[in-house]
């Protein structure tokens, strides 16, 4: 298994974007990536949550988080150890105050809060 670097990568979901347009989800854009980086070298792997990373500093790519459920979606207690979950918390593009994932202030654990609920990431380029 290979890395690719962040220059190809990005490289990449800039082309792809600008074909398709609009890409909904980071599992989709994961997966357009894979198959691109495929036709380079078949050992290369990335994860949708790279690219995600990655497409957040491509020049003329716009990222946006679209939230369809509130915040009592997320599980009650913790699944490792039922403990209180902490809500964390960061902004989006807009400078909206977002879940993103909670921790568990007894064993440490912690979840990307997108397995819990419908967020989703948006990728779009915004000039060809
Ligand atoms: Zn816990």
């Amino acid at each position: 298994m290979k890395i690719p670097n962040s220059e190809l990568v990005g490289r990449i979901i800039r082309e792809k974007l600008k074909e398709t347009g609009v890409v909904r989800s980071q599992q989709e854009l994961g997966s357009i990536v894979q198959k691109e980086l495929e036709k380079v070298d078949s050992s290369f792997h990335i994860t949708p949550e790279r690219a995600r990373r990655i497409a957040i500093e491509v020049p003329d790519v716009k990222v946006t988080i679209e939230t369809r459920k509130s915040e009592s979606d997320k599980p009650e207690k913790c699944p490792a150890c039922n403990g209180d979950l902490k809500t964390l918390y960061a902004k989006n593009l807009d400078e909206e105050k977002i879940q993103v994932g909670f921790m568990c202030e007894g064993c440490g654990y912690h979840g990307d809060v997108e397995e819990f609920m419908p967020m989703r990431y948006i990728f779009m380029i915004t000039r060809d």
